[in-house]
């Protein structure tokens, strides 16, 4: 688990999640599968708000060890965009 505090947190792992480009399918709103279309490795990355802190975990090693891995990364993209529109048409 890992607590998102700014941008910085993620650089490195989204400059890789551009190179790797993995696929991410939405389970359910803070919940995603990414997968890495080369190897075929899926991991789970979950997206969460706790007192008003965002956080994300993934399943795979690097993630487990508390390191921003590009699942993270890539599955952030996809949240905020879900987000954004869940607020869109919330009115
Ligand atoms: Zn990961």
């Amino acid at each position: 688990m890992i607590q998102l505090t700014s941008a910085d947190t993620l650089t490195n792992a989204i400059n890789k999640a551009r190179t790797v480009k993995p696929r991410v399918h939405v389970n359910r709103f803070g919940s995603y599968i990414v997968t890495n279309k080369q190897t075929g490795a899926a991991y789970t990355v979950t997206c969460e708000k706790r007192d008003g802190r965002r956080f994300a975990s993934c399943t795979c090693k690097a993630g487990e060890r508390g390191t921003a891995c590009y699942h993270i990364a890539a599955a952030v993209s996809a949240h905020i965009q879900l987000a954004a529109e869940r607020a869109a048409l919330n009115f």
